[in-house]
C-alpha cells in the first residue's frame, strides 16, 4: 500500500507493542543501510536475515503498521524507511536533556549528537559546579536546579537520567514536575512508574552480569 494511502489513524498509532516499536527502529536502521548501498525493494526474509529473526516476525510487524509489499519485488525499501519515521519520529523531532554528566552521561552525549535523528540532546544539567555552564558536544551543562524551567522554557520532552542511583528518584521526582513525558534511566536502580511518564529502564550491569554468568566457566 503506498505510503499515502496509509490513514492517519495509523500514523499516529500510539498502541504498538513495545517489542514492535523496538524491531521498527532496527528495521529502519537496516534498511537505510540498504539504500546506501542502492537496494530499491527488500524481501521478509532479507529483513529478518538482517535482524536474525523470523521472516514471520517481520511480516507480522509489517502488516500491524499497515504496509504491504508486492509479491515480485518486495517491500519498497523507501517507502518503509517514509513510514517507520513518520510512526516513531514527530515532525519537529524530540528534545531531550541528560541529566548527570560524569563518563555515561558524557559518552551517551557524544555518542548520540553524531548521529543525525530527530532525537536532539538540547540540555544538560549536573550538580557539580565544574561541570555547569562547559559543553559537551554542543550541549550546554546547566545546574540541577534550572532542570524544570530550562525543560519547560525548551519544551523537552524526554530525560536520560545518568547520575548516580542513589539520586534517581529525587531526579524522576524533578522532571515529573517540569512536565517531561518519557524517562531512559541508565541507572542500576529501578524507579517506580510515575503516571502519564513513559519509563524505559537499562541496567548495564545487570546485563553484563547476565553474559558473564552465562560465559563462567
Ligand atoms: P565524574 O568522576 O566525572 O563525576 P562519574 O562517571 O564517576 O564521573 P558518577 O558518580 O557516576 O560520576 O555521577 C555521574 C554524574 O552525576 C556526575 O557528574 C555527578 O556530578 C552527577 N550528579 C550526582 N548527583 C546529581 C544530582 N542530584 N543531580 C544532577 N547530577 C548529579
Amino acid at each position: 500500500m503506498p505510503v499515502n494511502k496509509i490513514t492517519n489513524d495509523l500514523l499516529t498509532m500510539k498502541n504498538l507493542p513495545d517489542k514492535t516499536v523496538e524491531r521498527l527502529s532496527q528495521y529502519r536502521r537496516s534498511l537505510n543501510n540498504q539504500l546506501v548501498k542502492g537496494k530499491t525493494h527488500i524481501f521478509s526474509h532479507e529483513i529478518a536475515n538482517l535482524l536474525h529473526i523470523t521472516p514471520v516476525q517481520v511480516r507480522r510487524d509489517i502488516m500491524l503498521i499497515g504496509y504491504s509489499g508486492t509479491l515480485r519485488k518486495g517491500y519498497d525499501i523507501k517507502e518503509m524507511v517514509d513510514l517507520i519515521g513518520k510512526i516513531i519520529d514527530t515532525e519537529e523531532g524530540q528534545k531531550i536533556a541528560v541529566i548527570g554528566m560524569g563518563n555515561l552521561g558524557k559518552a551517551f552525549i557524544h555518542y548520540l549528537q553524531e548521529k543525525r535523528s530527530k532525537l536532539n540532546i538540547v540540555a544538560a544539567f549536573d550538580i557539580n559546579p565544574e561541570k555547569i555552564n562547559k559543553t559537551y558536544a554542543g550541549v550546554k551543562c546547566y545546574h540541577f536546579d534550572q532542570l524544570v524551567e530550562i525543560v519547560r522554557s525548551e519544551n523537552i520532552s524526554i530525560g536520560i537520567i545518568t547520575t548516580p542511583p542513589e539520586v534517581v528518584s529525587q531526579i524522576a521526582d524533578k522532571l515529573n514536575e517540569a512536565g517531561i513525558k518519557g524517562i531512559l534511566n541508565f541507572t542500576p536502580k529501578p524507579l517506580s512508574a510515575r503516571e502519564g511518564i513513559y519509563l524505559e529502564e537499562y541496567d548495564m550491569i545487570t546485563s553484563l552480569e547476565k553474559v558473564a554468568y552465562f560465559v563462567k566457566s
